[in-house]
């Protein structure tokens, strides 16, 4: 039996997360339940999983409707921290979004768990700091997101020194095929309309900028120890191959399945075994289409970013992703045009004090600089 700490319980990972659980209920079972302030969906969710502790990080939510007798709650960032690295948790499930992500993760990273990770910006604010402290303190990292999930598993393929490159795909967003100019006037109602996945509001603004993709790139980076030059992006719209891997000999191995995130965070869970899933699965009977295509790097300059912050390091990706979060909160209460996101987002990355080889406090410092940063741009 594993004993999960699932982070982000009420989000779109979290919900996906307790369906696997519920379906392998003889393998999992839920010690710890978290969420930001969706304090009745999380008191629902505690009443059916009847985990023996929640945690609500929202310091000012209102627990006076808690009905889930028998799970006890915390309140407060500093109580995930404490959550994340209980003896009797196995398996740390950082299914949180943002940079909030960051300390919850880092401190089960430290305390050695396996760590399934959806939460990409751990990875892309602090990723040297990450891997480091997971090669000292010998935590497991599985990565959740489903390109670098399927990198994971076409990785056992072959050896490390003999990977030449690794391609992540992208969906391309509701905006495919758009020009630059076509992008002008975008609306917040068509920027949430992704063709292929459902998710929650942030990440889907940052498949439509193609943001999604750039982090993803900086994600890779660290996760897999590559350099920026061993990472491609190719644009493929049915979502069913999740990512390849190209090794020296010229050999592609690639994963497949029908995009559902089910799949990539029961493989997270079950690793090294597999167990039959909940996810639907591929129909070799009937046709399909797999196309594949080169990204427009001009109407999406937001995945060149990506590339630069992979190249450069240090501080970059926390500004990145700091000046991000808020562009995006920006763009969803209509005071920033979609293409303002990236071109203020470059401008801050430009800004910025670099530093090569940041502390974890000088990475937090330039996030908090970052966000000023974009709260104030054109404002
Ligand atoms: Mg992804």
């Amino acid at each position: 039996m594993k004993r999960l700490a699932l982070f982000g319980s009420t989000g779109s990972i979290g919900t996906s997360c307790l369906d696997v659980v519920a379906a392998h209920s003889e393998r999992l079972t839920p010690r710890v339940l978290t969420a930001h302030r969706r304090v009745n969906e999380l008191n629902a969710q505690c009443l059916r999983f009847q985990p023996p502790l929640a945690v609500v990080a929202d310091p000012e939510a209102d627990l006076s409707g808690w009905t889930a007798t028998s799970t006890e709650v915390w309140k407060g960032p500093s109580a995930l921290i404490r959550a994340a690295t209980l003896p009797d948790v196995d398996v740390v499930v950082a299914g949180l979004v943002g940079a909030a992500g960051l300390p919850p993760t880092l401190a089960a990273v430290r305390a050695g768990k396996r760590v399934a990770i959806a939460n990409k910006e751990t990875l892309v604010v602090a990723g040297p700091l990450v891997m480091a402290e997971a090669q000292a303190s010998g935590a497991k990292l599985l990565p959740i997101d489903s390109e670098h999930n399927a990198v994971f598993q076409a990785l056992a393929a072959g050896r490390r020194e003999d990977v030449k490159q690794i391609i992540l795909t992208a969906s391309g967003g509701p905006f495919r095929g758009r020009t630059r100019s076509q992008l002008e006037h975008v609306s917040i109602d068509e920027a949430l309309a992704h063709p292929t996945w459902r998710m929650g509001p942030k990440i889907t603004i940052d498949s439509a900028t193609m943001m999604n993709k750039a982090l993803e790139v900086i994600e890779a980076r660290w996760l897999f120890d590559l350099r920026a030059d061993q990472i491609s992006v190719v644009v493929h719209p049915q979502s069913i191959i999740h990512s390849l891997v190209e090794f020296t000999d010229g050999s592609v191995v690639a994963q497949l399945s029908p995009p559902d995130m089910r799949l990539p965070i029961q493989h997270a869970l079950s690793w090294p075994e597999r167990w039959s899933g909940i996810s639907p699965v591929m129909n070799w009977r009937e046709a399909a289409q797999l196309t594949l295509e080169p990204p427009d790097f001009e109407a999406f300059p937001a995945l060149e970013l990506g590339f630069e912050v992979a190249r450069r390091g240090g501080t970059c990706g926390a500004v990145l992703n700091a000046a991000n979060e808020v562009a995006v909160d920006r763009f969803l209460n209509g005071s920033l045009a979609f293409l303002e996101i990236a071109d203020a987002c470059r401008s801050i990355l430009q800004a910025h004090d670099f530093d090569p080889n940041p502390t974890l406090e000088t990475l937090l410092g330039q996030d908090r600089w970052a966000r000023e940063e974009m709260r104030r741009w054109k404002a």
